[in-house]
């Protein structure tokens, strides 16, 4: 049977957020209550991430979509990174370097806002590890745009266009009951705005893209020029159809996997 979450098949994204958060010393002293106990919905340590890196150093980006990559990250700030179709794709997270991230995000959060709880600690990690693969699955729909309708390659232009695609995908999540609406709000922006924070070449110039219109404007006149005179007078958006369907789970044509 297939498991789904969030009306996806169970992705790796899925897989790591276990992963990490399973490691977590917090979450064994949850397992061990006692039927007797109230459930503990505690709060985080405050001590529990101190010796996290400077959240500085995930500012800075590499890009991230190439035809290969080294088998050990290179830096730290390298959390995913998405490998061209030579049959299959291939989307890499890097588990290591993620959890790092999260625990300096924590730690940074923390410091304005020392109500962290763990159930929200979790949420973060969700965050963060959802916006990393869906910045890969990106990629993956530039690769293959590429290749059927023969694009070319504009390697800053599309970081930019990656990380507003983040950016929109966030904005989809934004229900009540799902993990980034129960965040706690006050949580929630420190952590947003953290994120978002890009001061590499490309990264940086997500913002022109953060408006809907803009960004599919952009995703259109980048992968597919042609579209603007082919579907002109109708109300097809090739843009919004192409990152919906394009990396259907159904049809896709990319392996992932975590490393270490
Ligand atoms: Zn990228």
């Amino acid at each position: 049977m297939e498991i789904r979450y969030f009306g996806h098949r169970m992705t790796i994204a899925d897989t790591l957020v276990k992963q990490v958060f399973a490691d977590v010393p917090i979450r064994r002293r949850d397992d061990s209550l006692s039927v007797n106990e109230a459930p503990d919905d505690g709060l985080l340590p405050l001590d529990l991430f101190e010796d996290a890196s400077d959240l500085s150093v995930f500012h800075e980006r590499a890009p991230d979509s190439s035809e290969s990559f080294p088998e050990i990250p290179e830096s730290l700030s390298r959390l995913g990174t998405y490998q061209w179709m030579a049959s299959p794709g291939i989307i890499t997270l890097y588990r290591g370097n993620i959890e790092v991230y999260w625990k300096s995000l924590i730690q940074h959060a923390q410091r304005q806002f020392p109500f962290i709880t763990t159930k929200d600690a979790e949420r973060v990690l969700q965050l963060l590890v959802y916006s990393v693969y869906q910045h890969e699955r990106f990629h993956y729909v530039c690769d293959f745009c590429r290749r059927l309708l023969g694009g070319s390659f504009d390697r800053w232009h599309e970081e930019a266009l990656a990380v507003a695609w983040e950016w929109q995908w966030l904005r989809s999540q934004d229900r009540w009951n799902s993990f980034y609406g129960l965040m706690h709000p006050t949580l929630r922006r420190i952590v947003v705005q953290a994120m978002f924070d890009h001061r590499s070449p490309g990264y940086r110039d997500w913002r022109q893209f953060a408006n809907q219109t803009a960004f599919h404007d952009a995703v259109t006149a980048y992968l597919y020029p042609a579209s603007v005179q082919i579907f002109a007078n109708t109300a097809f958006n090739f843009a919004a159809w192409a990152v919906a369907h394009i990396p259907d789970d159904a049809n896709r044509a990319w392996d992932e996997q975590i490393e270490p």
